[in-house]
């Protein structure tokens, strides 16, 4: 199939049944042949709710009262112990863009995990200075996740004021200067967010061609209440109808499916927003159409309450440990094994 963007687009908004099947099958049959059967689990620690941006869809953006919490070291190092203990290869340390987590403290953070751990360590920390991702990247962290969230530089500069004035083209920058350091370069969407058409999502995802990506993480846009795209719509209106692209489960898949065929060799989540939007099916969906990763989340319970980028993502309260057996049963349903080792993204390696 020829990825070009005509093609792209009509399997995006088509309503042809039997292509959508066709699409379908084909992102797993390729999902197959080049990452194989294994599902990697990543530990996911939310590592602060501190933020000095104020993207216009988050909810932890500087703008909000919130209690905010920065995980100490040790706290890291346990989620990692656990991750460690329950067979994951990678611990995740997430956050929101938070100058208090030093060059030095993640610097220390990810070697101590390294030590005790041996775990493959994912940052996404953001846009930091050039300086801090040579540092960790030194330190050993392997790879780095920043979504650009949209290819289209009107859009990205409206929902991410000021602080971004960088824009659309620095954090293309970031993720080049992140590649030159040699991490794993993941990047992503969300889909559906107001404004964005079918065309500039279809550009989305030959753009993730344009930036070889190692990783790919795809979710919905989900409104939450205490944010600038929700409480001032007159600013950020949707697209023409027949336009805007929908923030929906179907859409959110067949972009994940999208990704698989542009991106054979990449690792890409089935992320909790989709299985949020799409609560019976949604990470199965996503799982049998392109998706070969699950990032558990191992954040302690006081702070995950805190870290509410969309509203009930705090809902999902189960432990880890709590979910490996319902997750083992769930992937064999699906023809699907556990993966060992770290899961590092074959696209990578090929390069
Ligand atoms: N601060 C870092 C960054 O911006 O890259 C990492 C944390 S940020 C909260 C992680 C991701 O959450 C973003 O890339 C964005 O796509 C997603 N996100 C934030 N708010 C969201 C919302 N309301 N709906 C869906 N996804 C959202």
């Amino acid at each position: 199939m020829t990825m070009d963007f005509g093609t792209i687009r009509e399997l995006l908004v088509g309503r042809d049944p039997d292509a959508v099947r066709e699409m379908y099958g084909l992102a797993d049959q390729t999902r197959r042949d080049h990452v194989g059967d294994d599902v990697h689990l990543r530990g996911l620690a939310e590592v602060s709710n501190h933020c000095r941006r104020r993207c216009a869809y988050c909810g932890v953006h500087a703008g909000r009262t919130l209690p905010r919490y920065r995980m100490t070291r040790d706290e890291v190092l346990e989620a990692a112990r656990e991750a460690k203990e329950l067979g994951y290869g990678t611990l995740v340390m997430q956050a929101g863009e938070d100058p208090g987590l030093t060059r030095v403290m993640i610097a220390d953070t990810i070697r101590a995990v390294k030590e005790k751990t041996g775990l493959a360590v994912t940052l996404s920390l953001g846009e930091r200075d050039p300086d801090e991702f040579a540092a960790w990247r030194e330190a050993g962290a392997d790879r780095y996740l920043l979504r650009f969230e949209t290819s289209d530089p009107d859009l990205f500069r409206r929902i991410h004021p000021p602080l971004a004035s960088r824009g659309l083209d620095g954090r293309m920058a970031f993720l080049r200067q992140l590649r030159e350091l040699g991490y794993e370069v993941g990047s992503g969407v969300m889909v559906g967010i107001p404004g964005q058409t079918w065309d500039m999502l279809a550009r989305d995802i030959l753009l993730f061609r344009d930036l070889d990506l190692d990783m790919i993480g795809i979710g919905p846009y989900l409104p939450h209440p205490d944010t600038d795209l929700v409480r001032f719509p007159e600013r950020f209106p949707p697209a023409p109808v027949g336009e805007q692209a929908r923030a929906d489960g179907e859409t959110t898949t067949r972009v994940v499916a999208l990704a698989r065929l542009m991106q054979p060799d990449a690792n890409i989540p089935a992320t909790t927003a989709l299985a949020l939007v799409n609560r019976d099916g949604g990470r199965e969906h996503a799982l049998s159409r392109g998706a070969n990763i699950i990032m558990p989340n191992l954040t302690p319970a006081r702070h995950r309450r805190l870290y509410e980028i969309y509203p009930a993502k705090a809902d999902f309260t189960e432990t880890a440990r709590a979910a490996q057996a319902t997750l083992a049963k769930q992937l064999a349903g699906l023809g699907r094994s556990i993966g060992t080792g770290r899961g590092d993204s074959p696209n990578r390696r090929k390069r």
